[in-house]
Order: C-alpha cells, then structure tokens, then sequence
C-alpha cells in the first residue's frame, strides 16, 4: 500500500479557489440564511419554531462545509489571493449565522415552562435536549436581551478592541538580538522560538532579552490587560456573577469541584515530578532548571527520521492494539487522500484538523519532515477526525463539544503512539529523549498552565477593586509561578503576564485550565483502556459521542464510571505520566 501525500479536495469542490461550484454553494447558503431570518419574524407557532431550529442546524453544517474547504485552501498554498477572498466571504456567512443563532436562542429564553417542556419533547430536537436546556439557562443567567445587546454592541470599543490593541503591539515589537556576529530585529514569536533553542547558551540569552523586552513595554500593556478585565467584571457584577469562574466553568460545563479536584491532585503529585526536573537540570549541566529550560529539548545528537510510509503503517498498528475501528478508520483516511502531508514551501506552518460535514469526511493538514514529534502530530491529528467520524450522525448542536474535551481523542491517538515509540526505541539516547518530550509536555500541563490559573483567578480577584501596576503584576505572576513550579527553578519570568497572548483573548476567558482538564481527562481514559480487556472500544466510541451532549461529570459517570468530583480519577491519569518519570530517572542513572 501506497499512502498519498497529497489531500483530495476535489471530492468536496472542483476547481480550488476558482471553483465556481463552491461560489454556487456559498450564493445559495447565503440564500438560505436570508429565507430564514425573514421566517424568524413576529410570533412564532411552536412548528415554527422547531423548523427554525432545524433549519438552523442545517445551514451551520453548511458554513461548517465552507469554511473547512476555505481553510485547506489558505493552508495549502499561502499565495493563494483568491482564497483569501473566499474568506472574507466566509465571515459574512458566519456573522449572519451567528445573528440567526441569537435569535432563536432568545426566542427559547421568552418561552414560558411549559411551552419549553413540549418543544424540546419534539422528535426533531430528540438530539439537542441538552444543548436547548443550556442555550435557555445561559440566557436566563444572562441581562435582559436589550442589556445583553447594548453590552455587546460597546464591547465592540470597550473589550474587543483593548484585545486588538494588545495584538497590534505586540507585533510592530522589533527586539534587538546578537546573533552569529551580527544584531538581528527579532519580532516577539522569533525571540520565543530562540527560547526553545536546544542550545542552552541561545536560550539563556534570549530569555533574558525576552524579559527586558516585555518590561519595556509593560505600562502599556498593563493598561490593555487591566482594562479588559475591568470592562468583563463589570459585566459579570451586572449580571450579578461574584464568582469569576462562573464563565470559563459554564462554557466547559464542569463544575468548580471537578476543577478543584484536578488542581488538588496536582499539587499533591508535584513533589514526585521535581525528580524529573533534578535529572533534567544533571543532563543539561546545570544546578537547578531555569524557566525556560523545563519545556525545551535536550540536545539529541542522532536524530532518527521515520518516513511518511513507515510513519502511516506504524500509527496504524499501534492503534489497532488500543481499537480496531480507530485503526480502520486510520487506514481508510491516510488512503483515500484525507491528508495533505507534503514537505514543500508555499504551506503555511503548523497542523490541523477540520470537518467536512456535508460529506462525513475530515481533513488534515500538516508538512511531514520525518521528525519523531512529525508522528505523534499526525497521530494527534488523526484523533481529531476520529472524534469528528464518531459524532457525524449528531445534530449539528449535539457535535458542539467545549474546549475541555476538544482534545480527548487527539491526545489519546498521540498518546498511544508516543508510548509505542519509547517501548521501541532501542537507543538509550533517543530514548531518553521521547520520554523527556512526554514529560515535559505534563509538565507545561501542570505547572505553567498552573502558574497561568493561579495568576488569572488572583489578578481578576484584586481587580474587583482597583487597577493593578506593573510591579503589583510582575510580583503576582512571580508569585504564581514559584508556587506552580514548588520553588524549584533557578529563574522566573515576572513579566509573562504581558508577553503571554493567552490572557489578553477576549472571546474565551480563562485560556488555561481546559488545557490540562483536557490532557487528564484523556490520560485517565487511556489508563483505563490500557486496563481493560478487550471491552472498552464501544465505551470510548460512546464518549466520544456524547462529549457535546452532557455535562463532563456525567460524561465520565455514564463512560467511565468515574467521579470527577474525586481525585481518584485525576491519580490514576497521574500516574501514567509518574511511570515515565521513574523510567526517566532509571534510565538517565544507568
Ligand atoms: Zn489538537
């Protein structure tokens, strides 16, 4: 078998970003949103209503169509003009989407009790039950819809835009940087990447510019931070919200038991991990790790490459030992040209996965340069349209799962391969190095997006009731790191709270813990696949079914039967990561 390196996109559309089949499909989308906004107006009858609701779905899988097309056309060729036109396009589609979705969301709010029960009693939302009772509930929680307008309207000025600013700042940042004799204008992400340098001495330096740089900058960057912030508390006091999480936790659907539980178990399992850390510091030749040593990679001297057919034959064998319908459905993509893997210029950087709904089919992006991390990315992406194919029969609001549980079944397909590539590795070096990449990959879970937590809930609570300084911030992100890292660095990154994008995004708050929810979550599960005999493929398929139709308590009471609330759970994925420590050490000793 041959596996092509090339995506088929012609299934979907001929003709690529000329395609005047795709131009017909978005006119008529177009179309289809105009007809039902027009429907939506005056009263509605309860057949109505659920017409509008359906139709809805349907043109959101539509736009969802679109814009996965839009997507692997940018991705595949960043030259492409006429593909950026294309995107213009697309957000039109998705801001009147968005109108429409609004609509009917405060049409179900105005419903009284009992015409609420009967609605979602209908077999036409017998999917989407969940979904409605959410959509009704944030509205209740939420300002009147006249409020909640005007609200929206100023953020526009008022938050959006101190988001904005934040982005534009940053990337007219030119930092001077010394490099093979000559002083370079780095931007902020070229600076970042010199951090990661597997050479310590680059890194060191680039660190300690990085610091000055953003210290530079940081008056300014305090006022964008304190004001959005200021702008989102005012409007949670409106609404009369005191607890800061109450969003992030909704929009995730967990509860704060379940977050303090994870949080707890944590920290209870840091002390085993500073082991790894001393290891870590012995290998580079240092006394203690600095902030920037704990994610970067240790100097590799053979670097082994794995071609792009030994990589596809690989991630479906191993994904066979774990689940026969993952490694068929592995199979059927990497064959039928779901993938666009080629190593060539003219691609724009990175991975991703988008959906082709109207077809049930997937898409993947990446370049495939032979690297080991290569292979666990395709693996991670291949999970991500597993989780897609398992939810294809849903409703369209029933395949709308939170960020928490975005990346459970990308980090479970990477997950497996990683393991199999450190059991097969037969170089001590090499592995030594996959299994330092696993840890440190925890590591940023559990003590940066620690330290990122422990500084968002401590800033937003002080700003309550006043604006916060540079020297006040730098002290409490510093603060926060030397509590999420247990003390055991040499060197701390105050200003991280202004050089970090993450808090500064207006769309989601709380960028940070669904990320290490998310990789738990998904440890904790593949422990239990790991465990079970044989009878786990159809209570994982079920999960991933259900992930955007329950709360995450009731996801993991029905699938796994475990309590989220309780730290058993969040040992047991611990422990998977504590088994490579010990490894680690063993071997790193020998
Ligand atoms: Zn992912």
């Amino acid at each position: 078998m041959h596996y092509p390196e090339n995506w088929d996109l012609e299934t979907f559309f001929k003709g690529g970003s000329e395609s005047t089949e795709f131009q017909t499909f978005l006119n008529e989308t177009g179309k289809e949103q105009d007809q039902l906004e027009a429907d939506l107006k005056g009263t509605l009858t309860e057949d109505e209503l659920v017409n509008g609701l359906v139709r809805v779905q349907e043109i959101a899988v539509r736009a969802q169509h679109a814009g996965g097309f839009v997507s692997c056309l940018t991705a595949q060729n960043v030259k492409d003009k006429q593909a950026l036109l294309l995107q213009g396009q697309l957000l039109e589609l998705s801001a009147k989407q968005q109108n429409l979705v609004a609509s009917l969301d405060q049409m179900l709010a105005e419903l009284d009790e009992n015409a609420f029960a009967q609605l979602i009693a209908r077999l036409e939302l017998e999917d989407v039950t969940f979904n409605l009772n959410e959509k009704r509930q944030k509205a209740k929680d939420k300002l009147s819809p006249e409020e909640e307008k005007l609200a929206s309207g100023l953020a526009i000025d008022g938050y959006h835009a101190w988001g904005n600013f934040y982005n534009q700042a940053v990337g007219r940042m030119e930092i001077p940087f010394e490099e093979d004799g000559e002083t370079k204008l780095l931007s902020a992400g070229q600076l970042q990447n010199r951090m990661n340098s597997s050479d310590r001495s680059v890194r060191e330096k680039a660190f300690k510019v990085n610091e000055e740089a953003w210290q530079k900058e940081a008056d300014v960057f305090s006022q964008t931070l304190n004001h959005l912030a200021g702008f989102r508390l005012k409007l949670y006091e409106a609404r009369g919200w005191t607890n800061v999480l109450k969003e992030p936790l909704s929009y995730n659907r967990m509860q704060e038991q379940t977050l303090n539980a994870m949080w707890d178990t944590i920290t209870a399992n840091k002390p085993a991990l500073y082991k790894f850390m001393e290891k870590k510091a012995e290998l580079i030749g240092v006394d203690k790790l600095s902030f920037h040593d704990v994610t970067a990679p240790l100097p590799v001297e053979n670097d082994q490459k794995i071609s792009y057919q030994e990589a596809c034959e690989l991630i479906i064998k191993h994904f066979r030992t774990f689940s026969p319908e993952l490694a068929d459905f592995t199979e059927g993509a990497l064959r039928d040209g779901w993938i666009e893997a080629e190593d060539r210029p003219g691609k724009r950087p990175g991975g991703f996965c988008t959906g082709f709904p109207l077809k049930k089919q997937s898409r993947i992006f990446m370049t495939y340069d032979g690297s080991m991390a290569n292979v666990a990315t395709l693996a991670h992406e291949l999970g991500h349209a597993y989780h897609t194919y398992c939810l294809k029969e849903k409703q369209p609001f029933a395949r709308q799962y939170a960020m928490n549980v975005a990346e459970t079944a990308s980090t479970f397909a990477e997950t497996i391969v990683a393991d199999a590539l450190v059991e097969e590795a037969t170089d001590k070096e090499l592995k030594l190095s996959l299994l330092e990449n696993k840890i440190s990959r925890a590591l940023a879970f559990f003590m940066n997006i620690h330290a990122r937590f422990l500084f968002e809930t401590r800033f937003y609570e002080a700003r309550k009731t006043k604006s916060l300084s540079v020297n006040e911030l730098n002290a409490l992100m510093e603060e926060a790191q030397r509590e999420a890292y247990g003390e055991q660095l040499s060197a701390y990154s105050p200003t991280f709270w202004a050089s970090k994008l993450h808090f500064h995004i207006t769309g989601v708050p709380f960028y940070n813990f669904p990320y290490t929810f998310g990789y738990l979550f998904s440890l904790g599960i593949y422990k239990q696949a790991a465990e079970s005999e044989g009878s786990f493929e159809q209570a994982y398929i079920s999960l991933l079914e259900d992930t955007a139709s329950m709360t995450v308590e009731e996801l993991a009471q029905k699938h796994l039967q475990a309590d989220l609330t309780d730290s058993s759970f969040w040992q047991q994925a611990i422990d998977v990561v504590l088994k490579d420590v010990e490894e680690f050490v063993r071997l790193s000793e020998q």
